[in-house]
C-alpha cells in the first residue's frame, strides 16, 4: 500500500496520522475549543486552528490556515453545539439553518482506499478546510457508533460543555454532577426561597 493509498487517497493527506479512534470524543473536544465559561478559545486565530487541527491529525503539520478557515471552523462549532444542545429534547429536533450553510461549504466523498469505508474531504478543499471536513465526517463515525444521539451540551447556560452522556437511562444533563449539577441545585433551591410563599 503506498502512501496516499493509506491516508484515504486525499492529496492533502499525506502527513496526516489515522483518524481519531472516538469520533464522539473528538467532536466533543472541537466543541470545547471554546470554554464558555472562561471566554478561552484555542481555535480563534489562523495559526490556533492549524495548530489544533494538526495536533489531532486531521491537517499536516505546518500547513496554514487562513482567516476565511476560522469564520468556517466557529460557525462548524457553534452549529455542532446547537446540534448536541438539541439532544436533549430529541423530539423537537431543530438544526441550525446556519449549520446546514457550513456543511455544504465542507464536501465529502466515500473513499474504499482505506482501511474501511470512509467519508474523505473533496480533494480540492484546502488542508484545514480538509481538517474542517473530516469534523464534519466524524459525525456520521459518531452516528454508525450509537454515540452522536449522546453528544450533548450542559444545560447550565454559562457552562455549555461538550459531554458524551453515558447514563443509564439517557438523561444527563450536566458536564459535571459536582460542579453544573450542584450549580442547577443551588440556584433551583434560591428560586425556592425567593418565590413568594
Ligand atoms: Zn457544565
Amino acid at each position: 500500500m503506498d502512501e496516499e493509498d493509506a491516508m484515504g487517497g486525499t492529496e492533502t493527506g499525506g502527513n496526516l496520522a489515522p483518524p481519531p479512534a472516538d469520533p464522539a470524543l473528538l467532536l466533543a473536544d472541537f466543541v470545547n475549543t471554546l470554554d464558555v465559561e472562561s471566554a478561552t478559545d484555542e481555535i480563534t486565530t489562523p495559526g490556533g486552528l492549524a495548530g489544533w487541527l494538526a495536533g489531532r491529525g486531521l491537517m499536516p503539520e505546518g500547513a496554514g490556515a487562513s482567516d476565511a478557515d476560522v469564520r468556517t471552523a466557529v460557525a462548524l462549532r457553534e452549529g455542532l453545539r446547537e446540534a448536541m444542545e438539541a439532544h436533549h429534547r430529541p423530539d423537537e429536533a431543530d438544526i441550525p439553518d446556519d449549520l446546514e450553510d457550513v456543511l455544504a461549504a465542507l464536501p465529502l466523498r466515500v473513499s474504499l482506499a482505506g482501511p474501511r469505508p470512509a467519508l474523505v474531504p473533496l480533494d480540492p478543499l484546502g488542508a484545514a478546510a480538509g481538517g474542517l471536513a473530516r469534523i464534519a465526517a466524524a459525525v456520521m463515525d459518531s452516528v454508525a457508533a450509537g454515540t452522536w444521539p449522546r453528544l450533548k451540551t450542559c444545560q447550565i447556560d454559562t457552562c455549555r460543555w461538550a459531554f458524551l452522556d453515558t447514563s443509564k437511562n439517557r438523561s444527563r444533563s450536566w458536564c459535571s454532577m459536582k460542579v453544573c449539577g450542584n450549580r442547577a441545585k443551588t440556584r433551583a433551591y434560591r428560586a425556592r426561597r425567593r418565590a413568594p410563599a
